[in-house]
Formats: C-alpha cells, sequence, structure tokens
C-alpha cells in the first residue's frame, strides 16, 4: 500500500489488493492458457462497489480521477493483466459516459454502474485506420428519432460480455472531423461478434471485432453534441485510456520484479551454499531494475496528478507516461526472464507470460510511436496532429 496517496484511494488499493491477492491471482493462469474472459475477478470488482471508479459520488461512485485509475490497474495487473484491462476498458468508457453524461444517461448507464449492476467498454479501433484510433470510419446516419450505426471495430475488449458500448462513428456526408461517440446497448439487432481473437498475450480480454449492420441507436444515447467525438477523444478518452494502460504495464512491471525478488532469493547453489541474491553483480542489476520501475511510476503519478488538476503542462507527462511504462514492463520481464534463469523459461511461466502481456503495451493505441511523436509535438509547441 502507497501511504504517501490520498486516503481514500488508499482505501481503495487495499480492496483491490486483496481482490487480486484472494481472487483473481489464483486464476491469472487458467485465463491466460484459456483465453478466458476474467468474469471471477469483474464479479469480485462489482461486489466490492469498484466498477463505479469513475462514476461521480452524487451518482454513488467513488468519483475517482486519473490517479485513482492508474493505482487501482497498477494493483490489478500484479496479479492478472487481462484482469486489469478488462476493468481498465470499463472505467474508461464510463469516464467517457460521465463526461457530458444526461439525465437519461446517469440514470441507465452510471447509477448502474456504480451499483455494479453494468459493464461499459470502448469499441474505437478499426481495421481500416488501426492506430489512428481518432479516424472512425463507421457511419452515422439521423433517422427520425434515431441514429442507424453501420461499420466494424476492431479488437472490443470486453468484446460480447459488456451491457454497453462506447463506439466512435463519423456522420456521413459530414465534413472532415464531424465525429460522435454513442452508447450502443448489447443486444442490439444488426450487431454481430466475429472470431474470437486468440492474443499473443493479454489473452484474457476478450477482444473482438465487432460487426454494426445498420443497427438502430436511439438519439438519447449520442455523447455530447453531434461532433463531438474528438473533444471526447483528446479531453477523456486519451487522458484515461493513457492512466488505464500505463497502470496496467507498471503493474506488468511490478509482477517481473516480484518474480525476480523470489527467485533471487530462493535460488541457492548447493555447491557454495551460495543465493543467487548474494551474487554482486545480480544485485546491482536488481536495484537498476528496481529504479527504472520507480522512475516510471513517478512519471506516471505525476501524469495523473496534473491531468486531475488541469495543470496547464500535463499534456506532454500524459501522452509520455504510457509509452514510457510500456517500455518498462518489456524490459523488466526480459530481464526478470535472464535473472531467473531456466525456471522462468518454460512454456507459460510466469515470466513468459509477463513478457507476452507486456508486449501488448507498445501496439495498444494510442500506441508507443505515435506517443513519442505527440510528445515532442507537443513540447515543440506543434498540433498533435
Ligand atoms: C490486447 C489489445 C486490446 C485492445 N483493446 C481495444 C479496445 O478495447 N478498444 C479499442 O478500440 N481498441 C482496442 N485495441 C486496439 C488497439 O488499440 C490497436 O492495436 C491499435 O489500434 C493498433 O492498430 P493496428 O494493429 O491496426 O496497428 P497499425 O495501424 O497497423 O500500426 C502498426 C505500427 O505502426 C505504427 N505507426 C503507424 N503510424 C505511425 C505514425 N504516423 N508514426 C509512428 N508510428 C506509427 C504504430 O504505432 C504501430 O506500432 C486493443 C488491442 C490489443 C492488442
Amino acid at each position: 500500500m502507497d501511504h504517501l496517496l490520498p486516503v481514500q484511494l488508499v482505501e481503495l488499493q487495499g480492496v483491490a489488493a486483496n481482490l487480486a491477492e484472494t481472487v483473481i491471482a489464483p486464476l491469472a493462469a487458467e485465463v491466460d492458457a484459456e483465453c478466458r474472459w476474467p468474469a471471477h475477478s469483474m464479479q469480485a470488482f462489482a461486489d466490492a462497489g469498484l466498477l463505479g471508479l469513475q462514476v461521480p459520488s452524487e451518482l454513488g461512485g467513488l468519483g475517482q480521477g486519473l490517479l485513482g485509475l492508474c493505482v487501482l490497474t497498477e494493483t490489478i495487473a500484479r496479479a492478472c493483466s487481462s484482469s486489469a484491462l478488462c476493468y481498465g476498458m470499463h472505467c474508461v468508457a464510463t469516464a467517457v459516459i460521465a463526461a457530458k453524461a444526461t439525465e437519461h444517461q446517469r440514470d441507465h448507464y452510471l447509477r448502474e454502474i456504480a451499483q455494479g449492476r453494468h459493464i461499459t467498454t470502448l469499441a474505437l479501433s478499426e481495421q481500416g485506420t488501426g492506430a489512428h484510433f481518432y479516424l472512425p470510419e463507421t457511419r452515422l446516419d439521423a433517422d427520425g428519432e434515431d441514429f442507424i450505426v453501420d461499420g466494424t471495430k476492431q479488437f472490443v475488449t470486453n468484446g460480447a460480455h459488456a451491457d454497453s458500448y462506447v463506439v466512435s462513428t463519423v456522420a456521413t456526408g459530414a465534413e472532415a472531423g464531424d465525429f460522435s461517440c454513442l452508447i450502443v446497448d448489447k443486444g442490439s439487432a444488426g450487431m454481430q461478434w466475429l472470431d474470437a481473437w486468440a492474443g499473443f498475450g493479454m489473452r484474457g480480454n476478450s477482444s473482438r471485432p465487432l460487426r454494426l449492420e445498420q443497427v438502430r441507436v436511439p438519439a438519447r444515447n449520442l455523447l455530447g453534441e453531434p461532433g463531438d467525438q474528438v473533444w471526447y477523444v483528446f479531453e477523456v478518452v486519451a487522458p484515461f485510456f493513457l492512466m488505464a494502460m500505463a497502470g496496467t504495464y507498471l503493474g506488468v512491471a511490478q509482477a517481473a520484479l516480484d518474480e525476480a525478488s523470489l527467485q533471487l532469493r530462493s535460488r541457492r547453489y548447493s555447491h557454495s551454499g551460495e543465493a543467487l541474491r548474494d551474487v554482486e553483480s545480480l544485485q546491482v542489476r536488481y536495484g537498476e531494475l528496481w529504479t527504472d520501475l520507480v522512475k516510471t511510476r513517478a512519471l506516471v503519478r505525476e501524469a495523473a496528478r496534473r491531468g486531475d488538476a488541469a495543470h496547464p503542462e500535463a499534456l506532454p507527462f500524459i501522452l509520455s507516461c504510457k509509452a514510457d511504462a510500456a517500455e518498462t514492463a518489456v524490459r523488466l520481464a526480459n530481464e526478470a526472464m535472464t535473472l531467473c534463469g531456466g525456471a522462468a523459461y518454460r512454456e507459460n511461466s510466469r515470466v513468459a507470460r509477463l513478457l507476452r502481456d507486456a508486449r501488448a503495451g507498445h501496439v495498444m493505441t494510442p500506441t508507443t510511436g505515435l506517443l513519442k511523436l505527440w510528445t515532442g509535438r507537443s513540447l515543440l509547441g506543434l498540433p498533435l496532429l
């Protein structure tokens, strides 16, 4: 527990850590091996009141911002990265709904989420525009009181398990940039889940393509005003998504360090009686890895605090921290694989799983390539796009 965090957040971190240890960690290997969506984790979050992390307190939620999100996803990912990803995507989509929620959206979605009765998630990415997730090609047409949505989303985390999906669209015949986000309820006529995706890592997140064929969505499910999607993407989706991911990959990095520590302490040679931790060069290496981890955590939390405070210089912190967390996760998992020796270098060892999970950090949008570009552009006074 980090007692330097705000008191309410220390308590929430304690609740999450307890669930991580008792409910989530014991099934993490099965989640990975069977590509199983972690229903047990999501149910535990619902029962503990954690699904409402991003719901305002006046609607019964926990009213947390970016700092709460990165701390909780890190705590969960230390036990199971897929559970952290599923929880994180639910939290990001919740924040998107909450940003400009109408009375209907508050009652129908946010209060239900706070009560642990509703899971939501993000469906933004598309095959056609890939890493450029802010450029949807899914079409939106007004039809009387409703909208008609037509297109295909790729990699929808919590796919086919969530109760609603925050979908990005572009109005047919609109000027460039006239995008909108709306909430599509599960089971809407015209929704079709395509083949499940078996990932290299992050295998339990049920990330699936979703075909939306002439799906009729009531106008009251539109988020904000028509054409607001660019505001949503850069003001809400990006910061919350980056914090959820940065927290998740920090948790992966911490878990890799945990594994290295365990092995350095427990592995003892019969010929010398020496433990691995008695070897000086390994002490130096372990210290360097720990330093990498705490530097990244400091950057992530600084970004979160600045974002929560709407600090004028928050942007480069927020943009850089997820790329840094992904690099730290890959480096620490890779190094743990070396430090743990042959014990780790076997099929589906915990370290092998962490190394596979860590690799997703670079390709999940916004990708490391784009984030580094945007960080430099923001620091040099250039527009991001
Ligand atoms: C485990 C997992 C879960 C996911 N969950 C979700 C989800 O819940 N919702 C959702 O909407 N999406 C989700 N995604 C989608 C994810 O965000 C996509 O992987 C992302 O959009 C990348 O798309 P792509 O694979 O087509 O990459 P591509 O567009 O093919 O890019 C390939 C590489 O080229 C780089 N690149 C491209 N253009 C540039 C440029 N101009 N400058 C620098 N580098 C560049 C990219 O950074 C990337 O590394 C998930 C993905 C994964 C792996």
